[in-house]
């Protein structure tokens, strides 16, 4: 492509909106522009490279024997009615209405439309496993649309639907696209980590998000200091940590006027937030629901919701729900005589002696309260794992990072071939529900998450697997015939040989083209220049410091070793 016959508006400022790296490159590279709050339209620069990391998804998805099909975005009411989620997905949904007054939505994911697909056209048990999947937009109305591309009310995603008839396969399934993910993200030059995530309430089932370790993520991702523990903070465990078991003391009810967070009573006590357990109320879809934590914890309200069931709205409780709840003020709860519909109790807070707690009575707390004794309630895992807590598998010290997931494998079950009706006639001539997972892959959230990964002061490195063009030909003068007629021939002979090739034949100085192509970040650039009276160019990779000088001759050869290296296909 000849670059004066391009669209590729490059900005030098940095735009002033625009947070991270990865949405200011993207921005000053030409590669997106942006429409309305979380929706972006894709230029030149940005679909090409969009394009390459759909064709590496494909590629290697066709290895693990994965169909390709292209379903409406648009979908009918009808089938969300039909898994129950037309009410789940709330405000995160795109809803209209045909001019008919049919509602119908724009798919924020596509499990409904699969199932269906399958429905009608599997029967037995011979026409099984499937996995079938679609590159395709989606539409979700973010709360918080940010950061570029990572976050967009519509961004295209790989999603794939696996369809089996027993767990043996399913497993075989999910295992498939772990490794089709690790290859997808590894040819992305994409360092990631695969973490156990939280499958939400459907019990059970077993998921990974593949997480960039990244300062912009907005997960938070426990890791292991020593062994390949690696989950996201929704579903991570850690060892309790036990407090040295005491006798059980009498319990004593203290007046503790105004003294109502942790840190009031660390002081008013004189003794270490492990000492207390504080107690929070939360409302689950109209039901009351009770946690308590010690005092140096945080609630996890991912598994607290869980334990509930398939809740669809959990936030702390609104004061007078406090109030009827406990009998008294927030600051003042206590796990000791209740009106809740659940109440959960941290395994720590149930493993130790002699706990200060709120009272339930306004400007009281009690002390010596001990689990089993005083009060009762299901005991489990509530909490969210700190720093330095124990590893569950090894035993040695958890970090926190935070990420960005790119990725999400997920063994859904029967959930949807239940609900909708998705049969196989068995073996045994019996019918029996399909065996489901689901699996996807954002596509502009990978090139944002690349670019976080890969830049530099002066612009963006891309990986020569997913280059928006894999080289770049700058003559430093385009009025020097001698400059202009060599940078053609060598523009036309890669071309030949399958080289993705940018002319810089733009009438501007040679600096200015190249900090352009610095800053859309092409990895190989050959500078035609003064020393072409003797045959010889330019050539420096972008990743590197140095420039070499070659000859002609020297061209391709040099240009195959670096597709060598990388393990990119020429043409
Ligand atoms: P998140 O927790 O970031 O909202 P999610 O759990 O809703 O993600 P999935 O439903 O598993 O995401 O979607 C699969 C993939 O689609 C994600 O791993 C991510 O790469 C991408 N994705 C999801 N939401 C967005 C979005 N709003 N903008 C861009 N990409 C997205
Ligand atoms: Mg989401």
């Amino acid at each position: 492509m000849k670059m004066s016959k391009m669209l590729m508006p490059t900005l030098r400022e940095v735009p002033a909106d625009a947070e991270i790296t990865s949405h200011q490159l993207m921005l000053r590279a030409g590669m997106i522009k942006k429409m309305a709050s979380g929706v972006y339209n894709q230029l030149p620069m940005g679909i090409r490279v969009f394009k390459k990391i759909e064709n590496i998804i494909r590629e290697e998805l066709e290895k693990k024997g994965c169909q390709e099909i292209l379903c409406s975005g648009l979908i009918p009411a009808e089938l969300w009615k039909e898994s129950g989620r037309w009410d789940v997905m709330g405000a995160e949904m795109m809803r209209l209405k045909d001019r008919n007054a049919r509602d119908f939505c724009l798919g924020p994911t596509h499990e409904e439309v699969f199932t269906d697909i399958i429905r009608q056209e599997i029967t037995s048990y011979k026409q099984l496993p499937l996995n079938l999947y679609q590159i395709q937009v989606k539409y979700r109305d973010e709360r918080r649309p940010r950061f570029g591309v990572m976050r967009t009310k519509t961004f295209t995603m790989k999603d794939a639907y696996s369809f089996d008839t027993d767990e043996a396969g399913l497993d075989k399934s999910y295992n498939d696209m772990y490794d089709a993910y690790t290859n997808i993200f590894a040819r992305c030059q994409l360092n990631n980590s695969p973490v156990q995530a939280d499958s939400g309430a459907i019990g059970g089932s077993t998921s990974a998000e593949f997480m960039v370790k990244s300062e912009v993520g907005e997960d938070e991702v426990v890791f292991c200091s020593s062994c390949d523990y690696a989950a996201n903070m929704e579903k991570a465990e850690s060892v309790n940590s036990v407090v040295e078991k005491e006798e059980m003391m009498e319990l004593t009810e203290i007046n503790t006027p105004g003294v109502h967070t942790i840190e009031a009573l660390e002081k008013f006590f004189n003794l270490p937030a492990n000492k207390f357990a504080k107690t929070l109320v939360y409302e689950a879809d109209g039901k009351t629901v009770v946690v308590v934590v010690r005092g140096d914890r945080e609630v996890n309200e991912t598994k607290v919701a869980n334990a509930v069931g398939e809740v669809i709205e959990f936030e702390l409780a609104r004061e007078e729900v406090v109030n009827a709840v406990t009998g008294a003020c927030v600051g003042f709860a206590g796990p000791i005589g209740l009106k809740a519909d659940y109440v959960f109790i941290d395994k720590e807070v149930a493993d130790q002696n002699n706990l200060v707690i709120g009272a339930n009575k306004d400007e009281y707390h009690i002390q010596n309260a001990n689990y089993g004794r005083d009060f009762e309630g299901t005991v489990g895992d509530f909490r969210n794992v700190t720093v330095g807590d124990k590893c569950t598998k090894c035993g040695n010290a958890l970090e926190i990072a935070r990420g960005v997931e790119v990725g999400h494998i997920f063994k859904l079950g029967t959930k949807y071939s239940e609900a909708m009706g998705a049969t196989y006639i068995d073996k045994d001539g019996k019918s029996k529900p399909i065996i489901m997972g689901c699996y996807g892959i954002g596509v502009e959230r990978t090139a944002a998450a690349v670019i976080e990964q890969h830049h530099d002061e002066n612009g963006i490195v891309w990986p020569l697997s997913i280059a928006p063009y894999q080289l770049v030909v700058v003559p430093v003068n385009i009025k020097k015939a001698e400059h202009m007629e060599a940078a053609e021939k060598i523009y036309a002979d890669l071309q030949a040989m399958g080289v993705e090739v940018l002319l810089d034949d733009r009438d501007e100085r040679a600096g200015v083209k190249f900090k352009d192509a610095e800053l859309i970040g092409i990895p190989m650039r050959i500078t035609v220049g003064k020393d072409i009276v003797d045959g010889k160019v330019e050539f420096k990779l972008r990743d590197a410091q140095d420039k070499e000088v070659i000859t002609l001759e020297e061209i391709k050869t040099r240009v195959e070793a670096e597709f060598t290296k990388h393990n990119v296909k020429l043409g």
